[in-house]
């Protein structure tokens, strides 16, 4: 459904220019122009949102999936998406929902037509068992109004919160959705500027500042990034670990995940094993407490254990877990210490 955007202003009132100060990008767009995220447009010098509402996809999905690993493992979460993205990955996974072209959503009769309230979102969630609702598949920045509207229904209701993000957001409107979102699951795809670029059309240091930000306003985030070969080399590997390890903290969770070749990064090889290897050792050598490695066939590295002791706290298969070891407030049955989470 059209609505009227926010985070946007007049730069030419006589030309009807306006400026989207959404995401870093900052389009600057004249009467008619879409942003380079296709759902966002000024008509008549208004800044315009062709998304609100029109959901593409909603599932019960375990939190796992997100992946978010210590924020009340093995729930529930109703996950929704509308579609649309600012980044433009080469290897995007849902680029069928992602990659909106500027017209689609504004000429096709299943957006326009498609309308669910936020209060549904919520009830449908509350129904379904869920014990928080979930923004992800696409990037919900970009449906940023619509999520927000959702979030502090769902906080009123008491559900929790997730957002999964590439973290490419401008400073004003992540501080309001700090304030209602419980837990982020970030993207950290590359510690180069020039692989952002290349491979997703975005930049590193707002996706940097971002999740420092949410981290130091005390949310619970987990950090996920795909090994996309020859865009992700060793030294960007060691990099994040680093980075995570001194600007947030060793015991912030870090997925590395296995990629498969999508879209338009047909040319690239799936992860070779010893990428995968290299990235779970370089965490654990970095000190990284909690290091995950996905997608790919179950292996000790979607377990949990606990950092003093080395007992097993949490074993998974996939998304579902075998078995849970935690004491209540997530304390290790054998040595006591407490592990870092949202565990009730
Ligand atoms: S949200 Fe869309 S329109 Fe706004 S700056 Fe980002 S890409 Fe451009």
């Amino acid at each position: 459904m059209k609505a009227v955007a926010r985070h946007w202003h007049v730069i030419d009132e006589e030309n009807k220019r306006v400026e989207c100060d959404l995401c870093p990008h900052h389009c600057k767009l004249r009467d008619g122009q879409y942003g380079i995220c296709g759902v966002r447009k000024n008509e008549g010098g208004k800044l315009v949102t062709f998304t609100y509402g029109t959901l593409v996809s909603a599932a019960v999905d375990p939190i796992e999936k997100k992946p978010l690993y210590h924020f009340l493992p093995g729930h529930a979460t109703f996950t929704i998406a509308t579609p649309g993205c600012n980044f433009k990955c080469l290897g995007c996974q849902n680029w069928e929902i992602s990659q909106v072209p500027p017209k689609v959503a504004e000429k096709t009769p299943m957006f326009l037509e498609t309308f669910i309230p936020p209060e549904a979102v919520v009830e449908k969630a509350i129904e379904t068992g869920c014990k928080s609702i979930s923004f992800s598949y696409t990037e919900p920045t970009i449906y940023f109004e619509y999520m927000l509207d959702i979030a502090r229904l769902a906080k009123q209701r008491g559900l929790k919160t997730v957002m999964v993000s590439n973290a490419f957001i401008e400073e004003k409107p992540l501080e309001e959705l700090l304030e209602v979102i419980d837990a982020f699951a970030y993207d950290l795809k590359f510690f180069s500027d020039e692989a952002y670029r290349k491979y997703a059309k975005g930049r590193l240091e707002p996706v940097l500042r971002t999740i420092k930000r949410s981290f130091e306003a005390g949310k619970w985030i987990e950090i996920t990034t795909l090994l996309v070969p020859q865009y992700l080399d060793e030294k960007q590997i060691e990099d994040i670990a680093h980075w995570i390890r001194d600007e947030l903290a060793p015991w912030v969770p870090w997925h590395v995940s296995r990629f498969f070749p999508y879209y338009k990064a047909q040319d690239l090889p799936p992860t070779p094993m010893e990428m995968i290897e290299f990235a779970v050792k370089t965490g654990k050598e970095a000190g990284l407490y909690y290091v995950y490695a996905g997608n790919i066939p179950h292996t000790d590295w979607e377990n949990t254990y606990c950092p003093e002791c080395g007992e097993l706290l949490i074993e998974r298969f996939g998304y579902t877990l075998k078995s849970y070891n935690l004491k209540p407030g997530g304390i290790c049955p054998k040595c006591g210490r407490k592990i870092e989470g949202v565990f009730e």
